[in-house]
């Protein structure tokens, strides 16, 4: 004897249905009714292309031939030597950066020069100023000179 099945209770077990995780005798039913249901057969076509709809997403990720090509063009992107990328990084059109560069440059030049202007003098050869006095000899001074 078969059973007949609600509307309410094939369309709780729809999904299970698509998915084949019913027991034989509920997947029957559920055939049966989906045969015999108008409303349910449309209910389960648009679960259908719904569920399949998703699978199809899921499943779907870069074809090979283009990341093949995305992982040369890394590749190409990374493998140039780092002053070719510095280079490009100083030719970038970004006018603060620039800017900032260009002082903190000038500041670095400003700080070796004044390091190498205040660098220490050459030690001066000490010479005696009064090298025509003889200190052995007590010069007497004039009392009003004083
Ligand atoms: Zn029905």
């Amino acid at each position: 004897m078969e059973k007949v099945m609600a509307c309410e209770s094939v369309q709780e077990l729809m999904v299970d249905y698509y998915y084949r995780d019913l027991s034989d005798d509920d997947r029957k039913s559920v055939a049966v009714h989906l045969s015999a249901c108008a409303s349910c057969a449309m209910e389960y076509c648009r679960l259908e292309a719904d569920l399949s709809g998703l699978g199809d997403l899921l499943a779907e990720g870069p074809r090979p031939e283009l990341k093949k090509a995305l992982a040369v063009r890394v590749q190409k992107e990374f493998a140039r030597p780092w002053y070719k990328r510095l280079a490009e990084i100083l030719r970038s059109p970004l006018p603060a950066y620039q800017a900032a560069l260009l002082v903190s440059a000038m500041a670095a030049l400003f700080m070796l020069l004044s390091v190498a202007r205040t660098a220490p003098p050459a030690p001066i050869s000490a010479s005696p100023v009064f090298d025509d006095v003889d200190a052995s000899t007590i010069v007497s001074v004039d009392p009003n000179y004083l």
